[in-house]
């Protein structure tokens, strides 16, 4: 079951351990209910190098 990482750009951001930048969030892990089952942090440029390794398909927007 795909659980989605929702970063909180509104929390303060912290100092990354790996890249030392102050890119550091705390994010909400939201099953595809729509229920928050913990926290996590994820660093956003840190994540960033990650997925320019590892391809994604573009998000597909459905209209209406
Ligand atoms: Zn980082």
């Amino acid at each position: 079951m795909p659980i989605r990482v929702l970063i909180s750009h509104e929390s303060t951001a912290i100092p990354c351990e790996k890249c030392g930048y102050p890119t550091l969030h705390v994010a909400h892990l939201v099953t595809p209910e729509g229920q928050c089952i913990g926290q996590k942090l994820v660093c956003t440029l840190c994540r960033d190098r990650e997925s320019q390794e590892r391809e994604t398909p573009e998000q597909q927007l459905s209209a209406g």
